[in-house]
């Protein structure tokens, strides 16, 4: 088995090749067999050096490796040039001088035949001519093709004497001026196919017509029987998979750039904090279709809670914070208590926690009148205080609005967690910041990028119309825990009952910048609670 991902470099990739590489990638790695990167350029105004970079990046952190056999469509121009020389040897390509719109006009339809273009039987020697010519520069753009000579009125579009070239004087990212006509794609792609010998050549479902025109030309050229095999494009909830509509996110500025924390690339996926483990399960559980579906967000959001939940580093974080003071605790106090980073992997270890007189608490844990079935805190009530003590509250001080200012409780010194003999009983447990030592952060809390799970599939609206205002929310008021200090950059946690978040690249020292994955899925019931 031999595979290849054949990306066109003319942007970043999106998770619809994510899936694309998992399966390409994965399925040759279970049969033992080979995958090569294969950069699909023969375009050449709209491909970049940039492009090529970020693919391979993309690839490599989503943990496959193409070794050596790293190649470019435009390294075959050469022998594709002689292939195409081949076709006209034996009759089966011609130079046509028509315009695009006279190729257009006489192609036909799905109902009529087409009509067969006045250039179609040129001799051999006036094609081959010609087509040299063609390569020399001698003729200004577009105004010759060379095109394949099959069936103007075969059923199928693609077999009516299909363009195999066409001039354009368009400087290549990688053979520069030398080339003033390039291949077409269909000339091109299943011909590299062929070159290297891949076994299945899978592809998306669009390409199912095309297939005809493939076998064609694998016949008549004599090459390597690659077999094609289409499968149904992902598209996920809430997120677009077309580069030319995320070039223009890029492009008109609605985000800051292809690897924004709310784009669907790989790029910004992995800003966003998904890990490439949480990626590649996602495609494993979406698996192969053959017709085309649309897939939950939802579904994704899962693969990366679990992920996380395994693997990520328990934090405490307060979003909101109001200001609780322990009147019975003494003030120059500081008490280091242990704190489990993962419930879930026991060789995760602890830390030490700073406890003190005064601490933060999440503004959203207080009700001044709370209904009965609440266990968080509110006049009189009691609670834990997540690895240290119970606390009872007796007294608080509201603002001008009538908003909590301060909450004042004392504590149960015999109710320390781990060691509790105290009897007291405490329904609810709430996450805390010491408010001496807990250090200032940015914490950015991301939304769907679009209101709608379809954005692009409205026929009377643009799916910018579906931009989501409230797509970044900035939060500068948290108050982080001091591990939290020096944190690195890509480093995952869960924020105690709040969700899982990353470090992004915009942290310094110091001064942690968090970006939101997704809440914890139960937060909601648990807030109930
Ligand atoms: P776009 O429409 O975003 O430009 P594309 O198909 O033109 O996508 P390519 O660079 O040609 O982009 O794609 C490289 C490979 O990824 C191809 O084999 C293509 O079939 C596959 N691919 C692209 N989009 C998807 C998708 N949404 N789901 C699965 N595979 C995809
Ligand atoms: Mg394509």
């Amino acid at each position: 088995m031999h595979t290849r991902f054949p990306p066109e470099p003319n942007g970043y990739l999106h998770i619809g090749h994510a899936k694309s590489i998992c399966l390409n990638f994965g399925l040759a790695e279970k049969y033992g067999g080979l995958t090569n990167l294969r950069f699909d350029d023969t375009n050449p105004s709209t491909e970049e050096t940039e492009y090529v970079d970020s693919i391979k990046d993309d690839i490599r952190w989503l943990g496959y490796d193409w070794e050596d056999r790293e190649y470019y469509a435009s390294d075959y121009f050469e022998t594709l040039f002689g292939y195409a020389q081949k076709l006209i040897r034996k009759g089966l390509a011609y130079v046509d001088d028509s315009t695009s719109d006279e190729i257009a006009a006489l192609k036909g339809s799905t109902t009529t035949a087409g009509v067969e273009s006045r250039y179609r039987e040129r001799s051999v020697e006036e094609n081959l001519s010609f087509f040299k010519q063609m390569r020399e520069g001698a003729f200004p753009d577009g105004s010759k093709v060379l095109r394949a000579k099959i069936d103007m009125a075969s059923p199928n579009m693609h077999m009516r004497d299909p363009v195999l070239y066409r001039i354009k004087r368009a400087p290549h990212h990688r053979t520069g001026n030398t080339w003033c006509i390039y291949p077409m794609y269909d000339f091109a792609h299943g011909q590299s196919d062929s070159f290297e010998h891949i076994t299945y050549s899978i592809c998306t479902l669009e390409f199912e017509n095309h297939r005809p025109l493939y076998d064609w030309l694998i016949r008549e050229l004599e090459i390597f029987p690659s077999r094609q095999i289409e499968f149904a494009r992902l598209n996920v909830s809430y997120m677009i998979t077309s580069k030319r509509k995320l070039l223009r996110l890029v492009e008109e500025k609605h985000v800051t750039g292809w690897d924004d924390p709310r784009m669907p690339t790989i790029a910004g996926l992995r800003r966003r904090g998904y890990t490439a483990a949480s990626l590649r399960e996602f495609s494993d559980r979406v698996g192969v279709a053959k017709r085309e579906n649309l897939i939950e967000l939802a579904l994704l959001e899962f693969c990366i809670r679990e992920d996380l939940n395994k693997n990520a580093q328990r934090v405490m974080v307060v979003l909101d914070p109001v200001k609780l003071v322990i009147e019975n605790y003494p003030e120059d106090q500081v008490e280091y208590l242990d704190a489990e980073n993962n419930p879930e992997d026991v060789v995760a270890g602890s830390r030490k926690l700073p406890f003190t007189r005064e601490l933060f608490i999440e503004r959203d844990d207080w009700m001044e009148n709370p209904p009965k079935k609440y266990f968080r805190l509110g006049p009189d009530r009691i609670v834990r205080l997540k690895n240290a003590y119970i606390i009872h509250c007796h007294q608080h001080t509201n603002d001008a609005n009538g908003n909590i200012r301060e909450i004042r409780c004392t504590y149960f010194e015999n109710s320390k967690s781990g060691e509790d003999v105290s009897g007291v009983q405490a329904k609810g447990t709430l996450h805390w910041v010491s408010a001496k030592h807990g250090i200032k952060g940015e914490v950015r809390l991301y939304e769907n990028l679009f209101t709608d799970p379809e954005p692009t599939n409205h026929e009377d609206q643009d799916f910018l119309d579906f931009l989501n205002p409230d797509s970044l929310k900035i939060n500068l008021q948290a108050i982080c825990e001091p591990s939290l200090q020096d944190v690195g950059i890509g480093m995952h946690f869960q924020f105690l009952r709040s969700g899982y978040f990353v470090t992004d690249l915009d942290t310094k020292p110091g001064f942690p910048v968090f970006n939101r994955i997704v809440s914890l899925k139960d937060s909601w019931g648990k807030k109930q609670g």
